[in-house]
């Protein structure tokens, strides 16, 4: 069993359609994949159908933007009822900060010296809800002012870079709750990629769990053989449930194809009980898994 659980499409910053991610996936012979777009349900529907044609299963999932203590944390949120009221209200202020944030991120960059409009970053964005700096990256990548994505965040996006801007994000404790009372599982992705390894320590991570955090992306490309050592016995230790993902973006990330890392089926059980519990006790009505 090959089980995937972190993918993006053009519903936020893939460069696939949802039903072409999970056709990849098929190809790729995955048995599972889990569809986490950033801030967004939209490639859902999609995604279920194809799934339902090729005989592959698919978890709905979202891949949610929080801060803890000032920093940036990705939440995945697998299952949740995504019309539930305050899971909305917080999405729509993600996104609505994300379209801000375009406008000022253009315009510091100009400031910096970048030939670069709104506009070639709108056309780059296509039909995605979610406007990231990685669409304004592949705009850079495109005039040739960095060689890939990897460069434009390092060299102009990143905190700190001339080109970044802050914008609204949920704490990650409150969009944990929220996540659970929508009837959905929530796990941390990649929680020491870039050097956040501080930020989500053991004490953090059970503050977390006690609140409803069900697990942990101990397998991601961010982390290296010594932080999944040390994640994976945390994890253990707190009884948190171990998962493994490629963060597949299609061509717009390199290193991150499908089913470089793959959770076991044992994990993917526990949090699909999880998921299911959380469901039940919010009595809300959730996204199927497709089996
Ligand atoms: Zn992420
Ligand atoms: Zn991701």
């Amino acid at each position: 069993m090959l089980i995937d659980l972190h993918t993006h499409s053009r519903a936020s910053d893939g460069t696939q359609s949802p039903g072409d991610v999970v056709r990849s996936a098929e190809a790729a012979g995955l048995d599972v994949v889990g569809l986490t777009d950033h801030d967004s349900a939209a490639g859902w529907g999609e995604a279920a159908v194809v799934a339902r044609e090729l005989g592959i299963g698919l978890v709905p999932g979202m891949e949610i933007s929080t801060k803890l203590y000032g920093s940036g944390v990705h939440l995945l949120a697998y299952l949740p009822d995504p019309t539930y009221p305050a899971l909305v209200d917080e999405l729509t202020k993600i996104l609505a900060g994300r379209t801000g944030r375009l406008a000022a991120m253009v315009g510091q960059l100009r400031d910096a010296g970048v030939d670069i409009t709104e506009d070639e970053v709108l056309a780059q964005v296509g039909d995605s809800p979610a406007i990231g700096r990685p669409h304004i990256a592949d705009v850079l990548v495109g005039k040739g002012v960095v060689a890939d994505r990897t460069q434009a965040f390092d060299e102009w996006l990143s905190w700190g870079r001339p080109g970044y801007v802050t914008r609204y994000a949920t704490r990650t404790d409150a969009m944990i709750e929220i996540v659970s009372a929508a009837g959905g599982a929530a796990v941390i992705a990649h929680p020491w990629g870039r050097g956040s390894r501080h930020v989500l320590d053991k004490d953090t991570l059970a503050e977390l769990r006690d609140v409803g955090l069900v697990g942990v992306e101990v397998d991601h490309q961010d982390h290296d053989d010594h932080d999944r050592d040390d994640l994976r016995r945390i994890a253990d230790d707190l009884g948190l449930v171990v998962t493994g993902a490629s963060d597949y973006h299609g061509t717009g990330k390199v290193d991150h194809d499908l089913g470089c890392n793959v959770t076991a089926p044992s994990e993917f059980d526990r949090l699909i009980e999880q998921a299911a519990e959380n469901a039940a006790a919010s009595g809300r009505s959730v996204p199927e898994v497709v089996r």
